[in-house]
């Protein structure tokens, strides 16, 4: 799965640390916006507003607070239950995938093709630029080497 995908983000944030409360405030959030909308559809129906003119247009907007509302709920009891363990198992892959922690960070960073970075904080050195570490999202013991110079700036970091 490709892991800069904005439904893959949304996926991980779910099934993250804050997955359960995510989920919680998802179906809970479906659940009122179901409630506003048969609400909403049986005050327009009682009203006699199906007959107004955009009467049917309001009617339509209330249905579909409710069918959103549902798959809010749908999103949240999914994180809950069914996806929650899978997501985590992807995530765990990503991570593994990312930026792996070296037994020898500097001897890797002297041999590395560059361009490439290194986080002394990790212990990580990875091909290609990133802005900041992919492990620990930090820029702190974050160094980008695109020549020689850098090289030598991060193997000194990392030793
Ligand atoms: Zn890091």
């Amino acid at each position: 799965m490709d892991p800069d995908s904005p439904l893959t983000r949304v996926r991980l944030a779910l099934g993250g640390r804050g997955g359960r409360i995510g989920g919680v405030v998802l179906v809970l959030l479906g659940a009122g916006l179901v409630a506003t909308g048969v609400w909403g559809t049986e005050w327009l129906t009682a009203a006699g507003i199906w007959s107004a003119p955009r009467g049917q247009g309001l009617v339509g907007g209330t249905l579909a607070l409710c069918v959103v509302g549902l798959g809010c709920v749908a999103l949240g009891a999914g994180a809950l239950f069914g996806s929650h363990a899978r997501v985590r198992t992807e995530l765990e892959a990503i991570g593994e995938r990312v930026a792996q922690p070296r037994a020898d960070p500097a001897g890797v960073a002297r041999q590395q093709p560059l361009p490439f970075w290194v986080c002394s904080e990790c212990r990580v050195v990875e091909a290609g630029l990133s802005g900041c570490c992919m492990r620990c999202g930090k820029t702190v013991a974050f160094v980008q080497a695109t020549d020689e110079g850098e090289r030598r700036t991060a193997v000194t970091a990392l030793g």
